[in-house]
Order: C-alpha cells, then sequence, then structure tokens
C-alpha cells in the first residue's frame, strides 16, 4: 500500500477501533503467560460475549454428548486456544457491526464473513488442519479491509463497488488503481493497527492471492469466499461447480468429500448464522443434499435398529439353545424324564426344603416286573418302547411339582413333595392300577402289558432320616420287599418297619 493511502487510513477518524472487550481478548491472546482463569473472567464481564460462548460450545460445531450449562464447562471444553479466537470473532464482530455502517452492503459483508468463517473451517478440517476457531476467526474477518475502505473513503468506495460489484478480480484491480492497494492489504494493516495476533493479519492479507496447497491454513482462508459464493452467489449451480474445481487443485479435495463439506457447512450454517444474528438461506442444492443425508442417516439408524433386533433374536436364541442343552445334559436319552445326575441335586434341595420347613417328603422307588423276560421274549427295541411309554404315563399321572427320573436300567424313582406316606400311597397305586391297564406296547401278538413293584418311604410324619441316601436306602430296602412279596404291588417303609 502507498504511504499516501496508509495515511489517509491513518487520519481516518471513522476508522473505529476493537471494541474494549475485543482488546481485552487481543491483549489475552498475546499474552504467552495467559492462563484460563483469566480469560474466563474477561469474557464472564461480557453478558452478550458469555451467552454466545456458551451457545456456540452446546452447537453441533462441538458434538458434545452431554449438555454444558455454565461458562466454566463450556471454555474448558473449547479449551485456551478455541476460546481466545472464538471470543475474539465474536467480540469484534458485536462491536464493529455497531460502530461500522450498516447499509445493506454492510449486511451483505457480514453475511459473507459469516459463511467463509465456516467455510473455512470446514475446509480446514477437511484438510486435515488442526486449528478449526482461528481459521474461523480469519475467515470471518478477513474483509476488514473492505470495511475500513467504506469507512475512510466512503463515496469512492462506493462508486468503485457499484461499477464492478460482480466480478472479484475486476474490484481488486480498480481498488489498487485507486488506493494503491486491495482490500485485502487494508485489511491486513487494519488488523496490524489493531494488534490482532500475527497469523491473523498474514491469512487477511493473503485473502485474494491465489491460493497455494503447500500453505493450507491460507489457502483454506482464500477459498473460503468462492465456497461462500454456493449460498450467497447468483447462480448456486455454477458456483458450486467452480468451487469444486478450486478446491480440488489446490486441496486436492475430490467431488464426494466436497460434498461432506457442503453437507457439514449447510448443517451447522443455520446455528452459527443464529450466534453472528445473520440469516443465510440455504440454496437448493444444499437442501438437497442435506435431504439425502437425513435419507441416509435414517436409513442408517433403521439399518441400527434392525441390527439390534437380530443381535437381540441372536442372543434369545443362543440362550434358548444353552437352556435347551442344559436340559439336555439333565435328562435322560431314552425316556426323556431326569437322569440319576440331575435326580441327585434335586432331591437334596427338595429333602433340604422338607427338613428346614418341616414339610412331607416321599419318594418311591419303582422297578418294572420281570422285564428281562420282556426284553427276551419281544426283543430290546420293544423293551425300549416300553420303557418310553411307561416314562410318558408316569409324566401323564404325576403333578408337575413331583419329579420323575430313571434311575437306571428299569428302576424310576418319583420324589412327591409336600406329599405324606398316606398320600403318596395313594398315588402310586393309582399309577399302579394304570400300568396295569393300559398296554405299554401293541404287538402282532396283542398289547403287552406289564407290572411293577414299588417301596415307598417318607421324610416327615414323625419319621426323620438323616439324609438322601438314608430316604433312597430306606425306598429301596422296601421296593425288594414288594419283589419277594409277590411283585405288582407298593410296599411303604412304615409298613416294613412295623411288620
Ligand atoms: P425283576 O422283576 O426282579 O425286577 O426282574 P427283571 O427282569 O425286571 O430284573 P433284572 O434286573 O434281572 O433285569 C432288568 C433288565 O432290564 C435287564 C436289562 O436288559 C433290562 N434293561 C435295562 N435297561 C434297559 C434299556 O435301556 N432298554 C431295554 N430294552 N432293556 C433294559
Ligand atoms: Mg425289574
Ligand atoms: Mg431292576
Amino acid at each position: 500500500m502507498r504511504p499516501e493511502h496508509e495515511a489517509t487510513l491513518a487520519h481516518c477518524r471513522n476508522l473505529p477501533s476493537p471494541p474494549g472487550i475485543a482488546l481485552r481478548v487481543i491483549e489475552l491472546a498475546q499474552d504467552p503467560e495467559v492462563d484460563m482463569a483469566t480469560t474466563a473472567d474477561v469474557i464472564a464481564m461480557d453478558m452478550a460475549l458469555s451467552a454466545r460462548m456458551l451457545r456456540i460450545a452446546n452447537s453441533p460445531l462441538y458434538a458434545s454428548r452431554r449438555r454444558i450449562d455454565n461458562l466454566g464447562q463450556a471454555l474448558t471444553m473449547l479449551g485456551l486456544n478455541a476460546t481466545l479466537s472464538l471470543a475474539l470473532g465474536f467480540s469484534m464482530v458485536q462491536g464493529l457491526r455497531r460502530s461500522f455502517g450498516n447499509t445493506e452492503l454492510h449486511e451483505r459483508i457480514w453475511r459473507r464473513s459469516v459463511v467463509s468463517s465456516l467455510a473455512a473451517r470446514v475446509l480446514g478440517q477437511a484438510r486435515g488442519l488442526r486449528k478449526p476457531e482461528e481459521l474461523m476467526l480469519a475467515g470471518l474477518l478477513q474483509d476488514i479491509g473492505i470495511l475500513a475502505l467504506l469507512q475512510a473513503v466512503p463515496e469512492r468506495y462506493q462508486a468503485l463497488q457499484a461499477t464492478s460489484p460482480l466480478e472479484p478480480q475486476a474490484l481488486l484491480e480498480a481498488e489498487r488503481a485507486a488506493f494503491g492497494g486491495d482490500h485485502a492489504e487494508v485489511g491486513a494493516w487494519v488488523a496490524r493497527q489493531w494488534h490482532l495476533p500475527e497469523y491473523l493479519c498474514a491469512a487477511i492479507e493473503r485473502s485474494e492471492s491465489m491460493p497455494d496447497g503447500r500453505e493450507p491454513f491460507a489457502a483454506c482462508v482464500a477459498l473460503s469466499h468462492c465456497v461462500s459464493e454456493i449460498w450467497l452467489g447468483e447462480d448456486p449451480e455454477a458456483a458450486r461447480e467452480l468451487a469444486l474445481a478450486r478446491v480440488q487443485e489446490v486441496l486436492q479435495l475430490d467431488r464426494e468429500r466436497f460434498e461432506k463439506v457442503l453437507e457439514r457447512i449447510g448443517e451447522m450454517l443455520p446455528e452459527v448464522g443464529a450466534l453472528f444474528d445473520v440469516r443465510i438461506p440455504q440454496p437448493e442444492l444444499v437442501e438437497s443434499i442435506l435431504d439425502q443425508a437425513r435419507e441416509l442417516s435414517t436409513l442408517r439408524n433403521l439399518r441400527e435398529l434392525q441390527e439390534m433386533g437380530d443381535a437381540r433374536r441372536q442372543a434369545d436364541e443362543s440362550e434358548h439353545r444353552a437352556r435347551h442343552l442344559a436340559e439336555q445334559a439333565s435328562r435322560d436319552a431314552l425316556t426323556g424324564v431326569y437322569n440319576r445326575h440331575q435326580l441327585g441335586s434335586t432331591l437334596e434341595h427338595e429333602f433340604d426344603l422338607a427338613v428346614r420347613h418341616g414339610w412331607p417328603l416321599s419318594v418311591a422307588f419303582i422297578d418294572l416286573d420281570d422285564f428281562k423276560r420282556v426284553n427276551d421274549v419281544h426283543g430290546h427295541l420293544v423293551g425300549d418302547e416300553v420303557l418310553r411309554t411307561f416314562a410318558q404315563s408316569l409324566q401323564r399321572l404325576l403333578r408337575t411339582s413331583d419329579t420323575i427320573a430313571r434311575f437306571g436300567g428299569e428302576e424310576f424313582l418319583i420324589v412327591l413333595p409336600n406329599t405324606n406316606a398316606e398320600a403318596a400311597l395313594a398315588v402310586v397305586q393309582r399309577v399302579l392300577a394304570e400300568t396295569v391297564r393300559v398296554p405299554m406296547a401293541q404287538l402282532e401278538s396283542g398289547p403287552l402289558h406289564i407290572t411293577f413293584s414299588a417301596g415307598l418311604a417318607t421324610q416327615g410324619d414323625g419319621r426323620l432320616f438323616e439324609s438322601v441316601d438314608a430316604l433312597l436306602k430306606a425306598a429301596d430296602n422296601v421296593l425288594y420287599r414288594s419283589k419277594h412279596r409277590g411283585r405288582n404291588r407298593v410296599t411303604v417303609y412304615a409298613e416294613a418297619a412295623a411288620g
């Protein structure tokens, strides 16, 4: 910039200085000893700024899972550098908007600053840059030179804007011709006058230069204007093609990633616009990108729901299978009633309950009569069928609270909880009567009938066995008594003891 023009700007009384709060933040940003507590104190003094910091911390820019509801939490989440950059952005815009003019042209410039700010941030993130808030700030303040020129030489600058408003390159050339420097140079000069951080001044200075991929920070700021044209220009489609071509060339982002950039900007723009009090409508092409993204996410959610359902079903199935296997392990393969192993634990449990509560517990040993002959005469398969049919008839005739187990061979044990000797005897006799009456197999030679012998022992009723084994032994003893007495009968232990 020519010295005489610098002098014009320097002596321009209209050129505002940043508001007090922004000056404080600038000081903090330049202090190498700055800490979060001091920063928080400065921000907390400005209600509007505090509110904006809180709001941005809860915005989609920082997709935090939990709600942040005080300034301290917000600043801690953002970190010191991000806090300083954001605070500077908010306080500068807030103050400068008040002190600079507020014509339609000014409003257009602020709208462009806000979209460019977000575009610089999202482009930088897509390119893997680490400093989103610094990018936002540079994007936001890059047109400070235009505002300064509008303030210093309003008639001349507005006339210049009117002659080449749509052609950025033509405007820059006209600016250089008229003022010896373009608005980027003027902006950097103003920024240095204001003691803004040097990286910011440099980015403003290069905001209208050819973007260079080797310096991605400055390139993202320089490209942000042409991306913002998609929202603010007359022809969004053409603006998109132009922006895509430049972004591809400079930042090596392909079409797909560029669409993602537009989607991100579109998602966050309503909130960021609200933070800076500007309203920027989404062009149709961005709306349709957002619609597609919403559709995809609905589909994704649906698929997740479906996958969750499938996972639950699978878990249910495997649990069912596991239970089934456990059941199988406790059941006798031929007859399906409990095996001896399972009988052991059931009996222990029932015996325990009976002793503890003084409830009666009856057990009956059942041994099929002359079963060897069934096998010998009709064959093993018929023997198996008889065992199966007999076990089924036991299940049919007994209560579900009773336990039926195959003790081994043609011997079964039934456990009758809460049943005294008298009732148990009635049950076993009824079972015997049914067993005798109903054929256990239909053979060519005719129906096959069997009988059994049983021994019954009862815990309770005044008789206390020491253990399960003692109870079983008693039942076994009287079973042999039934055999000796001629089979096809039930003997009760007490009876045996008496007789
Ligand atoms: P008792 O009236 O004295 O009880 O005579 P029994 O023939 O029933 O007694 P024994 O203990 O002499 O014979 C039992 C028979 O039961 C012998 C065995 O072959 C048969 N048996 C044991 N388990 C099975 C089985 O799983 N299937 C078949 N078919 N027969 C079995
Ligand atoms: Mg037998
Ligand atoms: Mg036997």
